[in-house]
């Protein structure tokens, strides 16, 4: 518990005073819907979904849903158009533009400077470490500013693919003032417990987690938010009135509803993951293969520039992260099927001979 966090002192001003808005048939529900301004012929093609209707703005069932499966109250959940929503949404709760701070641990993921940046806010990095590419906790903590609102911490981290220590992590909770954003879009995939079902014992704890990854559903658009209840209140009174479509949610639903497929899945990518990495490990452009607890491998060639460049005109396509801080000559390969895998390391051998 973290005793001297109050939420109130680091919510905007204007955000605590918004009157949200509120459609008629909140209040109201069924009956004869003139309220909305919708087609009452319905959609130009037969169907059954209802699309000329607006969705439910609140994503009750879907919620309900997420709340069951991950063992948390759907008052602590927010579903969201991808992560980057639920992203997007806390800077514009907690961080002033042209005011406030956040704090980042480069190499990672790369929207919440983004974010930062669309929002006027100052970003102050810390390098994780080097070696193991762990949270440098005392040097973060020293970094804090007392207009410093966020810290985002991504674990499984992207692009370096490993866990953060879990005691790490609880450090950081209980010893900063703002809100500590745990970015958790990897989780599945690796043997670490989900921290969501800690925010009711976390009063500055978000964490983020996605349908894009595990669940093969980034088609559609879902991202999901756990925090306390007072901060997924102020998220739903700050999104659009009908953030998430009927056929997003009718999908998201149906993902949750086949997790058992959804598991079958990672183990499998799991296993070709080890595959991918014993064989990446036995090229000779390949220097390291880091350790990876997501669908990624990051890894140490020896001119990853060229190998790149290479591959890219053999239209295989990955990601290169060398200009990242500790990560020169850095290649991200996503773990594809076998097929694709065999086709990326055969490539790789005939670039090597
Ligand atoms: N967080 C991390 C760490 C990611 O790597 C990504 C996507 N690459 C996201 C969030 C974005 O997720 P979404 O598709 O839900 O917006």
């Amino acid at each position: 518990m973290n005793r001297s966090f109050d939420l109130q002192k680091i919510i905007r001003p204007n955000i605590k005073k918004l009157v949200p808005y509120h459609s008629a048939r909140e209040d109201f529900g069924e009956g004869l819907l003139l309220d909305a301004n919708e087609n009452s012929l319905g959609t130009p093609f037969p169907d059954d979904q209802q699309l000329h209707r607006y969705p439910d703005p609140k994503q009750t069932k879907l919620r309900d849903l997420i709340a069951e499966w991950r063992g948390v109250r759907t008052q602590n959940v927010f579903t969201g158009v991808g992560s980057d929503e639920g992203i997007d949404l806390l800077y514009r709760i907690f961080c002033g533009p042209g005011q406030d701070r956040v704090l980042t641990t480069p190499p990672t993921y790369g929207m919440y400077n983004v974010s930062a940046n669309i929002h006027d806010i100052s970003v102050d990095q810390v390098l994780l470490d080097e070696e193991g590419f762990q949270l440098p906790v005392d040097q973060i903590l020293e970094t804090v500013k007392p207009n410093t609102k966020m810290l985002f911490l991504c674990s499984p981290n992207n692009p370096t693919g490993n866990t953060f220590a879990t005691e790490d992590i609880r450090t950081l909770i209980k010893e900063f003032q703002g809100i500590v954003i745990l970015d958790e879009a990897y989780i599945d995939f690796s043997n670490r417990e989900s921290w969501a079902p800690k925010v009711v014992d976390y009063p500055n704890l978000v964490v983020l987690q996605t349908l894009s990854k595990s669940f093969g559903l980034a088609g559609i658009r879902l991202g999901i938010t756990y925090a306390q209840e007072e901060i997924i209140d102020y998220m739903m009174k700050v999104k659009a009135p009908y953030n998430i479509n009927k056929l997003t949610a009718e999908k998201a639903i149906k993902g949750l509803q086949n997790w058992e497929t959804v598991q079958f899945r990672v183990d499998a990518i799991k296993k070709e993951r080890k595959q991918l990495k014993d064989k990446l490990e036995q090229l000779k452009m390949v220097q390291h293969v880091y350790e990876s607890e997501a669908n990624f491998l990051l890894t140490k060639f020896t001119d990853a520039q060229m190998v790149y460049k290479q591959l890219a005109d053999q239209d295989i396509i990955i990601r290169y992260r060398g200009n990242q801080p500790h990560c020169k000559n850095c290649l991200r390969i996503t773990v594809g099927t076998p097929d694709e895998n065999e086709r990326l390391i055969s490539a790789l051998k005939k670039l090597g001979s």
